[in-house]
């Protein structure tokens, strides 16, 4: 296990949130990301995994959609692509919402 030291200043952040600024330097950090935290391989390897699946939850998009386009082509109605296109863009909202997630706050 991993101690949450602030990966800038070396600041003990083990007492601090789970994500917020460094008391002592002001850096922004989160132990959920491992973002600016010392030694947080692990917590890296969580983060790319939640991108990763951000990126398959596109392709998941993108395939609905090809198939509504296919199904709509096929029986010549316009219906299936429309439901289709409401599956791709909740599957994209869902993407972006966890491409977003634990960045900096500005
Ligand atoms: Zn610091």
């Amino acid at each position: 296990m991993t101690d949450d030291i602030c990966g800038k200043c070396g600041y003990d952040l083990s007492a601090s949130s789970v994500m917020g600024t460094c008391p002592e330097c002001a850096t922004f950090y989160s132990k959920q990301s491992g973002e600016n935290i010392r030694g947080s391989q692990v917590n890296r390897a969580e983060n790319w995994l939640g991108r990763a699946w951000g990126i398959a939850l596109i392709v998941a998009a993108l395939i609905t959609l090809s198939c509504g386009g296919i199904l709509a082509t096929t029986l010549g109605r316009a219906k299936p692509l429309a439901i289709m296109a409401v599956v791709a863009f909740v599957l994209i909202l869902a993407a972006a919402a966890t491409l977003v997630r634990d960045r900096p706050q500005p």
